[in-house]
């Protein structure tokens, strides 16, 4: 006890790394399901997907939209994964990517089992599920944009791919064969020879989802609480293409 007692805190704390993000920049946080193809298999997910996995996931983005309500201004989903945008300015945790990325992930993921029961009332969880996280900061707008039509361009091609996969699988072939026949070919052709209707699919299968804070006439919605603290707009999801400029100029207050 007095050899601890004679320990200088400052020369311990010497030894930690503190990465702090560049400031005046966008910053992203990606988090991911680990190994969700497991984990979707073992908790029959339906495929290529099941619309009560993502609308947990989207269920659950909300919940870290309103929790970090100061900081995150929009959020696009697909699959397994989210990534969170924070807006230039923000100062959470004076910008210290870990425990950013800490902070983000353990909410969203306590949040998903809590919430498990809710969109899978039938199926019990059969382990608790874990997501890895990231953080990286974009210098410009531009960039962030092309970030995200990354993300979109990415949820639309696994789509195609995983359509016509299942497609294949449900038709008789093995998981094999059918990963096989898929191999560098051409997707768009490959769904038209499998008599496959690409645009009768959910639109939330085929865009992803977006996740912003409803506003009006470019002002927040601001909406007195109980104890009549100032709140932001309504947090919404919606299945909308976001490479394309049309969303982002009919919402100039997002990326600004
Ligand atoms: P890693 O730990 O490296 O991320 P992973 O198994 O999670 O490995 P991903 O590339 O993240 O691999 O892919 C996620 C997988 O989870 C998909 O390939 C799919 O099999 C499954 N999955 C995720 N969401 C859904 C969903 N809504 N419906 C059906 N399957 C899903
Ligand atoms: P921060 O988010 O900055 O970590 P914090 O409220 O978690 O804020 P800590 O310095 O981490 O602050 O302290 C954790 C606090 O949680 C303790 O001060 C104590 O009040 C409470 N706490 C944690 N574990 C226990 C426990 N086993 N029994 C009683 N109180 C506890
Ligand atoms: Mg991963
Ligand atoms: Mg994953
Ligand atoms: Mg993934
Ligand atoms: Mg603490």
């Amino acid at each position: 006890v007095e050899e601890i007692n004679n320990v200088n805190p400052e020369y311990v704390r010497s030894f930690e790394f503190d990465a702090k993000l560049m400031p005046s920049t966008w910053i992203v946080v990606r988090l991911d399901g680990c190994h969700f193809h497991r984990f979707s298999e073992l908790h029959g997910f339906l495929k290529p997907n099941d619309d009560r996995a993502l609308n947990l996931m989207n269920s659950c983005a909300v919940a870290v939209f309103e929790e970090f309500q100061r900081d995150i201004v929009f959020a696009y989903g697909v699959s397994d994964e989210y990534s969170f945008i924070f807006k230039k300015t923000s100062n959470l945790y004076q910008r210290r990517a870990h425990k950013i990325i800490s902070a983000i992930v353990s909410f969203f993921t306590s949040t998903y089992v809590m919430r498990w029961k809710d969109f899978f009332p039938q199926c019990e969880l059969k382990y608790p599920p874990s997501f890895d996280g990231r953080v990286v900061c974009y210098p410009s707008t531009e960039i962030l944009r092309d970030y995200l039509s990354w993300r979109q361009v990415d949820c639309h091609i696994n789509n195609q791919y995983n359509s016509c996969f299942w497609k294949l699988v449900t038709s008789g072939k093995s998981k094999r064969e059918a990963q096989h026949s898929l191999k560098g070919a051409q997707l768009q052709k490959k769904i038209e020879e499998l008599g496959i209707d690409y645009n009768e699919l959910p639109v939330m299968f085929r865009q992803g989802s977006s996740v912003y804070r409803d506003m009006v006439d470019n002002v927040p919605i601001h909406q007195e609480n109980e104890e009549s603290s100032v709140r932001y707009g309504k947090v919404i999801v919606e299945y909308i293409d976001i490479i394309g400029s049309t969303f982002w100029s009919e919402h100039p207050y997002l990326l600004h």
